[in-house]
């Protein structure tokens, strides 16, 4: 790689915001157990690479949601997966046996799984009771369902958090005191439904970020984009990422164009949060996956 663009790429790292960046000395009280690749077994490495997770930046971390439950999780940057879930991927072939020609220098991509099609997926807000929150989740949820049009389509329900072990729900949202830098982690698919858990963590320092009805929404869209499968645009600008592409799973997504840097799709891992929507790559992305369906 030429100096200018390592350059680049490592001062665009530097900018990453929704905790893409790779820097674990934060994680303190809602994350705990921190462990490296060093500590995976090579069944574990080989998995985890599958879900295009670095293996530098990757910990195993305990999440406790509103009804004090707990489940463990492998966590990197913004996109988490369930330890005890891990084991499904045997099956998967890694992307370098299925395709050894794959283009990993595209733009837009999804995860090894998807959710499956041609469904309503209900998705349960807990305790998420301010108004720009309601006002960006009205959004957010108005954009999947009208302008992505595909044949997957999402309805939010809000519910307390003394709720969390009883509503029936396929996706949650829902906070955590602290999760280190990041201001939220979602969940990629597994089993044919969509990622379950989207965390959003509430330290002051955080909420400061994301306090607005622009940058919430942008926030949610982003993270739901993860629970269906969708991987960072911009996945080049985190050099770890660059120098371990091969083998690195995940999909590029055919009609999407081959920039691997773009900063502009709502599955930007590397940029403030902002007024964004969907960009037109995001919608040809989400219907190739899912299907477009007019309404
Ligand atoms: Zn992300």
């Amino acid at each position: 790689m030429n100096f200018f663009l390592k350059t680049v790429l490592i001062s665009l790292s530097v900018m990453s915001i929704f905790s893409c960046e790779k820097d674990n000395s934060n994680i303190a009280e809602g994350a705990t157990e921190v462990k490296n690749e060093n500590v995976f077994s090579n069944r574990e490495q080989a998995n985890l690479e599958k879900l295009g997770f670095d293996l530098t930046t990757t910990i195993k971390s305990t999440i406790t949601f509103p009804d004090n439950s707990t489940k463990e999780y492998y966590v990197d940057g913004d996109t988490k997966f369930p330890v005890n879930e891990l084991s499904k991927l045997d099956a998967i072939l890694p992307l370098t046996e299925i395709d050894a020609s794959t283009e990993l220098n595209e733009k837009l991509f999804s995860a090894l799984n998807l959710a499956g099609g041609n469904r309503v997926y209900t998705i349960a807000f807990f305790d998420f009771n301010q108004q720009y929150q309601r006002q960006a989740i009205g959004q957010t949820i108005w954009a999947f369902n009208t302008i992505l049009d595909t044949s997957v389509q999402l309805k939010a329900v809000f519910a307390n958090g003394n709720q969390f072990g009883t509503l029936k729900r396929d996706i949650s949202v829902s906070y955590v005191y602290d999760i280190g830098p990041a201001k939220a982690i979602a969940d990629f698919p597994i089993n044919n439904m969509p990622g379950k858990n989207i965390v959003v963590s509430y330290k002051p320092d955080i909420v400061a970020t994301y306090n607005t009805v622009g940058k919430f929404r942008n926030l949610m869209m982003h993270e739901i984009g993860h629970t269906f499968g969708l991987v960072h645009s911009d996945y080049k600008a985190f050099p770890a990422e660059v120098t371990e592409a091969e083998g690195f799973g995940i999909k590029h997504i055919p009609g999407t164009d081959d920039s691997g840097l773009d900063l502009n799709s709502i599955m930007s891992g590397s940029l403030e949060l902002g007024d964004r929507w969907y960009t037109n790559q995001d919608i040809v992305a989400m219907r190739y996956l899912y299907g477009y369906v007019p309404r």
